[in-house]
């Protein structure tokens, strides 16, 4: 009983005693300080290497560059200078804050990272032919009755995309289709893609532009593998999906 009562003791003691561990967002400005002091150790070495290499191109020199561009405390590196480069280097290590230069790298890198993602919305299509495939039929009068779409025919599975970026407002069974897909766009547009013999989105799901939303089928009132594909005007009347994908740069 005795020991049992000591032992429990003893842990309590040693639990009391432990520090906590640093909260994770502090280590993790430690480790990115310390790859920042890294950094300028590695400047240093590399300026250490360029006065030792007989002042010519050597590509120590041209890593460390893009680096020193990127601290304003680099310009005291000298970098290219003809000077005895190393004892520059150590100051500049002392003095730099290194969680301030983290804070700059990080800033830095965040900045491009928008700016790449900037550019890439920019440049991805924001349209998109709806699939691959063999155009089969067109809007309008056929065989007696109104066809409200136009008809894309390939193998069963082939990708279904989304003609523009928007929300699905539906993906389900549908009367005559078997199951369909439709989607609204921002301008109050509604594409419609019918016949699909599988779907990958539900509904209130956002879209965007070449996304696949489900795969190629032959469900409903279908004569083989095809997807049926209509447009809907923000008034919902049923137009010509030729002319609207047209009109945004699809040929089909
Ligand atoms: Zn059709």
């Amino acid at each position: 009983m005795l020991e049992t009562a000591v032992a429990r003791t003893a842990t309590r003691d040693v639990a009391a005693h432990r520090l906590p561990p640093p909260p994770s967002a502090l280590r993790g400005r430690i480790v990115v300080a310390a790859v920042a002091v890294g950094a300028f150790a590695a400047a240093g070495a590399g300026q250490t290497l360029h006065a030792l290499g007989s002042g010519s191109d050597a590509p120590a020199t041209d890593e460390v560059t893009p680096l020193a561009a990127a601290s304003e405390g680099a310009a005291a590196f000298g970098i290219g200078g003809s000077g005895p480069a190393a004892p520059h280097v150590l100051p500049v290590s002392k003095n730099a804050d290194p969680a301030a230069e983290a804070q700059k790298l990080t800033k830095s890198a965040r900045i491009s990272e928008d700016r790449e993602a900037a550019e890439a919305e920019a440049k991805r299509p924001k349209y998109s032919r709806p699939a691959n495939g063999d155009f089969t039929s067109g809007f309008g009068g056929r065989w007696g009755t109104m066809h409200n779409g136009i008809d894309i025919a390939g193998p069963i599975g082939t990708p279904i995309l989304a003609a523009a970026d928007g929300v699905v407002i539906e993906a389900g069974q549908a009367s005559g289709f078997g199951l369909w897909v439709r989607v609204e766009h921002p301008d109050g547009t509604i594409t419609v893609y019918g016949h699909v013999d599988t779907y990958s989105v539900r509904q209130g799901q956002r879209v965007q532009a070449g996304e696949q939303i489900a795969r190629m089928g032959n469900r409903g009132f279908s004569t083989g593998p095809h997807l049926h594909f209509e447009v809907w005007n923000p008034g919902g009347m049923k137009i010509n999906p030729l002319g609207w994908l047209n009109a945004k740069g699809i040929s089909v």
